[in-house]
């Protein structure tokens, strides 16, 4: 394991810390907590545009088209080095992260250069719709129906748990063109523009009050044939790359869930019934259990970035640290409000001990556990793939979708 920079990553660093350093303050200095969504929108946009002018927005990007061509470890040392400062949170991760490399890959030319521009300027949000009612987890089972119609498609069902989707402007999709076929092959992969006739967004209100997700209605949806990404009948292989950029694009994020200092912190503000929560030996237990959990995902980090600085990509064990990371997060978060006592409900930040973070943390973690694949599948990939334990039964692989209920 190498903690260090080489001395060219150390460079590219400096660099970024010098950019930061001069382009940020302005963006730094709202108050995210109280704003509007729609503000925090605005701004993001903003801190895109200003990004992209120096191509830090979108990386990996060739040069022609924004990007810097950076190496992952180059990504990694830019998200280390945003993550010091406070931002508007980043809406246009789905959009950077897996559809602009996906169209990269399998889009025309004239498409990309359309529409690449005005994702780099902060104008354009575009949305993920893969999940459906029946399909999660196991996303070939999806029934949304793409139907051939001259030089178009024609598009109904629905979708749901779709990130951004009030606020996108163009979406990636996922649908079944021909259901004679086993699940994983009769799929055709396409590009939206989201104010098409027919599509409908309905907002999902959450548990934290927050509506980030939607269910998305088709009704008679036209698309022109050149926005279908790859061949027709195999949007499965187009659906894995984007999945696998997605991968990439949070190997080179730290989650960064667990925040020991600031548990450590709300600790110490705690009095018990029997006197400081700090002097309680089984809060000081859990105190140390979450420490170790940081510090080994920590390390546990370390290796994998080792692994990027010499340029072998994250394989299937990078499944580790989301599951502990998340599992711990909720554990942690679960833990401070219950130590809170009644003030532990409260979730406004004006009046919640440490401005209800921990709270807000307790409602979200379990999204967080599902998102990018559930505590059960990490599991089944850590089974098969890093431990080569036998692979679930999947009786209906090969059957023709038709035939499967
Ligand atoms: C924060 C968040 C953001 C999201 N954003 C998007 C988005 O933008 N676009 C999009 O398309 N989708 C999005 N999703 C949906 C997400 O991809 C799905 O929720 C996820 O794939 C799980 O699918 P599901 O909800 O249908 O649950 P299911 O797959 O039905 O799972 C239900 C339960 O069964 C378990 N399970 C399922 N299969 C197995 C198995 N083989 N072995 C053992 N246990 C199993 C699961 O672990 C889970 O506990 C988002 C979800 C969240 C939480």
């Amino acid at each position: 394991m190498d903690f260090n920079d080489s001395p060219e990553e150390a460079e590219f660093r400096r660099q970024v810390r010098a950019w930061l350093a001069e382009n940020t303050s302005e963006f730094s200095a709202y108050d995210y907590d109280t704003m509007s969504d729609e503000e925090e929108v605005a701004l993001c946009r903003r801190w895109v545009a200003r990004k992209a002018e120096a191509g830090y927005a979108a990386m990996r990007l060739p040069r022609a088209f924004g990007g810097m061509d950076a190496t992952p470890m180059q990504c990694v040392i830019y998200a280390q080095e945003e993550a010091r400062y406070k931002l508007p949170f980043n809406y246009f991760g789905i959009t950077l992260g897996m559809a602009v490399p996906t169209l990269l890959t399998f889009a025309s030319e004239e498409y990309k250069a359309a529409l690449l521009p005005r994702v780099l300027s902060g104008e354009h949000i575009w949305c993920q719709l893969f999940s459906e009612p029946s399909a999660g987890s196991d996303l070939a089972n999806l029934r949304t129906r793409a139907e051939k119609e001259g030089e178009e498609w024609v598009i109904n069902g629905q979708k749901v748990w779709t990130t951004g989707a009030h606020l996108a402007d163009y979406g990636i999709l996922v649908a079944r063109s021909n259901p004679e076929l086993p699940k994983h092959k009769g799929l055709t992969y396409f590009f939206l523009d989201m104010k098409s006739p027919g599509v409908e967004v309905r907002p999902i209100t959450q548990i934290d009050g927050g509506a980030e997700f939607n269910e998305v209605y088709f009704s008679d949806v036209r698309i022109p044939d050149s926005q279908r990404l790859g061949e027709v009948c195999e949007g499965w292989k187009v659906a894995m790359t984007t999945l696998m950029f997605e991968r990439q694009a949070a190997g080179e994020q730290s989650l960064g869930l667990i925040d020991f200092e600031d548990l450590f912190r709300t600790v110490l503000g705690i009095d018990l019934t029997d006197g400081p929560a700090i002097e309680d030996s089984q809060v000081r237990e859990k105190l140390v259990d979450w420490y170790l959990i940081q510090e080994g995902l920590k390390y546990f980090g370390y290796r994998q970035l080792t692994a990027l600085s010499a340029g072998r990509p994250p394989g299937p064990e990078a499944s580790l640290g989301k599951l502990l990371e998340a599992r711990g997060a909720q554990a942690a978060a679960g833990f401070a409000t219950d130590l809170m006592g009644y003030e532990g409900i409260i979730k406004d930040p004006a009046l919640a001990p440490c401005g209800g973070a921990h709270q807000s943390a307790v409602l979200q973690a379990p999204g967080i556990r599902i998102a990018g694949g559930t505590d059960e599948i990490l599991r089944n990939t850590l089974a098969e793939k890093v431990l080569g334990l036998p692979p679930e039964a999947r009786n209906d692989k090969a059957l023709p979708f038709n035939q499967i209920m």
